[in-house]
């Protein structure tokens, strides 16, 4: 690398934003600039999403996925008090309605305690009442330490650090390929190149698009799930203290739905998760025709559909009907029958999947000549991605040195 070595990030969602941050702030003096399509930052997944910074109970012990997880978190409530940005740690309860979710939770809970979540603990029906009065089930797993913060505002206060430690942020600005054959990787976009000495690609819904134009490997492919959210009237407000969660379906890679406080004070109930019509269409039907085009010409997704035909019709009735939808939140909180709820803007999940169907549970972190490429960041993505951001400038140092 050049002495004043100069880096590409493409994309401010919360993971490009971390990085580029990072960079600043390990290689002094360097240049780095931000490049986004939009005309703001966090306009895909980090601005459609839930909220949570999870603890870390459900992730497999050793992943990636589970020490990013924990590391992020660490890192963002230091973060947001230094910032006096919300992080509110309200707590969450997964919650087992029988004995077969009840067996879950318990594996869950050992993962929990593998992954070093603090002060994590099951409970019975009496124990569910102490910390939610309104809540039921026979078993729950409480995490304390479970928060809600505004990813949004994160990711501009990170825009604003890199700006003022003399980065640049380039909005409007779309990434149309990389070419990596030389020394340099050179940054192709409408308004001209840009060459720089190292490219780092958090491009989330689009990022196996750019890794297919840029030379790279068409798997894993990107496959878009909506997750459909409805605020509760005033009223439901105060119904619960913090976050209400159902035990996962072990098959389906989701939360399943939820209640979830939001940092304002809305109580939020969703995401479900459905086949996407598009991949950044968040109004009406939110169709794309060479999204969805590109989704049903894949056989990988007919292999997945094949194989989830019982989860996949569970979801399709919450699509099809809001009183549905909220019957299953009904099922952990029973005096919400009768609350009233407003459709939001969805979320659109850029989840990766394998060329033989399987959806990618891991972070994937692809790395080929002077260019990384994210190519796999669900959920925990937002809470980890300060120390995705750790991770992915390492790498770049691990492999080419401080320079
Ligand atoms: C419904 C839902 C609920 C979730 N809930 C949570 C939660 O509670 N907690 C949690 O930790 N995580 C959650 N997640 C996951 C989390 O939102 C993501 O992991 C995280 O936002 C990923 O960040 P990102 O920067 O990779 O992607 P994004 O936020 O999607 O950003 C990618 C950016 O790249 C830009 N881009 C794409 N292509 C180009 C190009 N060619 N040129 C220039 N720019 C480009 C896009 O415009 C976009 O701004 C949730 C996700 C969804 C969808």
């Amino acid at each position: 690398m050049s002495r004043r070595p100069r880096f590409a990030v493409v994309g401010a969602g919360i993971i490009g934003a971390a990085v580029a941050r990072e960079l600043v702030l390990r290689y002094p003096g360097s240049r780095v600039t931000l490049l986004e399509k939009e005309h703001s930052a966090a306009a895909h997944q980090t601005g459609h999403n839930s909220g949570v910074v999870h603890a870390g109970l459900y992730y497999e012990p050793g992943g990636l996925k589970a020490r990013l997880c924990r590391r992020g978190g660490a890192l963002l409530r230091k973060f947001c008090r230094d910032r006096g940005l919300p992080f509110i740690e309200c707590g969450k309860l997964v919650v087992a309605l029988d004995g077969l979710e009840q067996r879950r939770l318990k594996h869950i809970f050992d993962r929990a305690v593998s992954n070093g979540v603090p002060g994590v603990r099951m409970l019975g029906p009496s124990g569910i009442r102490e910390v939610e009065p309104n809540a039921v089930g026979v078993a729950a797993l409480h995490s304390p330490a479970t928060a809600i913060v505004d990813f949004s505002a994160i990711t501009e206060a990170f825009v604003d650090d890199l700006k003022r430690l003399g980065g640049s942020v380039e909005f409007g600005r779309e990434v149309e390929r990389i070419d990596s054959r030389s020394d340099e990787p050179v940054v192709h976009t409408a308004s001209g190149k840009l060459i720089v000495d190292r490219v780092i690609v958090c491009a989330g819904s689009q990022s196996d698009r750019l890794a297919r134009r840029s030379g790279g490997s068409r798997y894993p492919g990107i496959v878009p799930f909506f997750g459909q959210y409805f605020a509760l009237e005033p009223a439901y407000r105060d119904i619960l203290h913090g976050l209400v969660y159902p035990v996962p379906d072990p098959k389906y890679p989701f939360l399943g739905v939820h209640l979830t406080r939001r940092f304002d004070g809305e109580m939020l109930v969703g995401p479900n998760a459905f086949l996407s019509l598009s991949r950044e269409g968040y109004r009406g039907l939110g169709l794309n025709v060479r999204d969805l085009g590109e989704t049903l010409a894949s056989p990988e997704f007919w292999r997945f559909a094949s194989r989830n035909l019982p989860s996949a019709a569970r979801e399709a009735r919450t699509v099809a009907s809001k009183k549905y939808f909220l019957r299953a939140a009904q099922e952990y909180v029973p005096a919400l029958e009768g609350a009233r709820a407003t459709r939001l803007t969805r979320g659109i999940r850029a989840q990766a999947m394998t060329a033989d169907g399987k959806l990618v549970d891991e972070f994937a972190i692809e790395h080929r000549s002077g260019v990384i490429f994210v190519r796999n960041a669900p959920s925990p993505g937002a809470t980890s991605s300060m120390a995705i951001a750790e991770h992915v400038v390492q790498l770049l140092d691990d492999t080419y040195g401080s320079g």
